[in-house]
């Protein structure tokens, strides 16, 4: 007797904000539809998916991020003490990192690949910046991107006025405008960036998980369930299109079929093409032109901060002194920046030194990188990871292109930090390949299925009808943003064609 339906209309694998977008749409939308969700990570948070930041207690927060590192050894360096700045593999709290095949010998690498594993995936742990796509970031070929968008925005709460009261973000948006603002149209200027949080009556943050995707509608949908510590092995095709998925109950070690009309695989950009290679489903750009944002950090005290208003801290352990500012991707200025307080920032750049609360900006600039079809993750025939799943090998190397982008990030990222205030450090530093999470273009959306792609712009697998794909690794543009919001758009499609086939 397994814990799973027999059989069900849509079965999700992975509960991120990619799945979950669907479960969401399908809910609105076709609420007799039965929907099963697959994660192989165990509940970390309630509501289920919610994002870790919003658990008071600090040990059991942390208790929560140590139960989204996976099983393999790759969550041992999260215990690493720091050290990033030295080049040390180390992944963030909630993370784990590839254990092995993350550089081949004479590549560059995703040395830092990471991934989580928990209800909710990397949104229980992520940032929440949630910026729109801008000039060769976009899909040109989706001429409803702006709509998508926008629902995407609304199923991941996403506000621009959370900080509107942070004490120094308008005199750090005021100074970066300075710097960056002439000549670029209104939506390129600098602007509080948008952020999927909101603010509860009593004035704690709520960061939005996956619990915000799936929201009150998909909760109480009778027709809904969510699996947690369940292993989606294989996707089942017959006649040429999906008809279920092979689950390994990892409380029970039990593996069993679920049948099912349509799949999606929503299980990150590097496990989705995974899944899609061990069912045999293998089109010619599965796992190829894998992108990653090259990520240049400094750090700056913000000049003339005043120490008046020390105590506005969240319940939660970030401090909300400056905000998150937004120095949007051009063309011409090919990076997306990301300017928040340290303590909110993912490197602790400068940690001991006594200062102003909140007075240390931690400047971040993400770069686009130039797609290559040979930038791949490979699966093992033979060798198997600490899932029992098909082991990964990447392949990525940068072009002269992408270090020539990374020099001028590095010397911009002086002139905006100049700007705001002090710099702390002479030079800034570039992070590990891997380090923005933003992993992309792995099951690309294409417009036909000319080899370059995996799906059609509905995120329907080529050749595989039924089969869906989702998360940042449908993205088929190298974009410099973080990602999540185009990958929910791309869900939100995807999940509406569903709708209409299910008729
Ligand atoms: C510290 C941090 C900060 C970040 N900041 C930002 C930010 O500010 N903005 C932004 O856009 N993005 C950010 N990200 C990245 C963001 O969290 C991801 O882009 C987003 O979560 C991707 O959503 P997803 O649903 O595609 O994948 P995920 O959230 O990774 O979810 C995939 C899920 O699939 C599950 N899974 C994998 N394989 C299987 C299988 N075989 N069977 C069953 N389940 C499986 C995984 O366990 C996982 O839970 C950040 C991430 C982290 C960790």
């Amino acid at each position: 007797m397994t814990r799973y339906p027999e059989s069900v209309d849509v079965a999700i694998v992975g509960s991120g904000p990619a799945g979950s977008a669907y479960a969401r749409v399908l809910s609105e939308r076709a609420p007799d539809a039965t929907v099963a969700m697959f994660e192989v990570g165990p509940t970390v948070s309630q509501p289920p998916g919610a994002h870790v930041k919003n658990i008071p207690d600090p040990e059991e927060r942390s208790r929560a991020q140590t139960l989204s590192e996976g099983p393999g050894a790759g969550a041992e360096t999260v215990k690493d003490p720091g050290a990033v700045k030295a080049g040390q593999r180390r992944a963030r709290p909630g993370t784990f990192l590839l254990d092995r095949g993350y550089q081949v010998e004479g590549e560059d690498g995703l040395p830092v690949a990471a991934m989580s594993s928990n209800v909710g995936g990397m949104s229980a742990h992520w940032t929440g910046a949630c910026p729109r796509p801008g000039g060769s970031e976009r899909i040109g070929f989706l001429d409803d991107l702006d709509e998508m968008l926008g629902e995407a925005e609304r199923l991941l709460g996403v506000t621009s006025d959370a900080f509107e009261a942070s004490p120094y973000a308008a005199l750090v948006r005021e100074r970066l405008s300075a710097a960056v603002d002439e000549g670029r149209v209104a939506e390129s200027r600098v602007q509080p960036m948008p952020l999927a949080v909101h603010r509860r009556p009593d004035g704690n943050l709520v960061w939005s998980g996956s619990d915000v995707v799936l929201g009150e509608v998909t909760r109480a949908n009778p027709n809904f369930s969510l699996h947690d510590e369940s292993l989606v092995t294989r996707v089942l095709v017959e006649e040429g299109r999906a008809a279920g998925v092979e689950v390994k109950d990892l409380r029970t070690g039990e593996t069993a079929t679920v049948r099912a009309r349509f799949v999606v695989v929503a299980a990150d950009a590097l496990r989705t093409p995974q899944v899609l290679w061990a069912s045999g489903i293998r089109p010619a750009a599965l796992g190829r032109y894998l992108n990653d944002q090259a990520q240049i950090v400094f750090a700056s005290r913000i000049r003339d901060a005043v120490d008046g208003d020390a105590d506005r801290h969240a319940g939660t352990g970030v401090s909300e002194q400056s905000g998150v500012s937004w120095v949007p991707f051009t063309d011409e200025m090919p990076f997306h920046g990301q300017i928040m307080q340290l303590d909110a920032s993912p490197v602790p750049i400068a940690e001991d030194d006594p200062v102003v609360p909140g007075s240390i900006v931690g400047l971040g600039l993400f770069c686009a990188k130039d797609l290559q079809a040979s930038d791949r993750v490979e699966f093992s025939e033979s060798e198997r990871d600490s899932y029992g799943m098909p082991a990964m090998t990447i392949h990525y190397t940068l072009t002269e292109h992408d270090r020539a982008v990374i020099e001028r990030a590095r010397q911009e990222i002086v002139r905006l930090g100049a700007a705001v205030g002090e710099p702390l450090d002479p030079q800034p530093f570039t992070m590990p390949l891997g380090s923005s999470l933003h992993y992309q273009g792995t099951v690309r959306m294409g417009q036909s299925d000319d080899g370059t792609s995996v799906c059609s712009p509905d995120s329907e697998v080529w050749g595989a009808p039924g089969v869906f794909v989702a998360g940042n690794g449908v993205i088929p543009t190298p974009t410099a943003c973080n990602p999540t919001l185009t990958a929910v758009a791309l869900s939100v499609r995807g999940a509406r064609r569903i709708v209409e086939q299910l008729g």
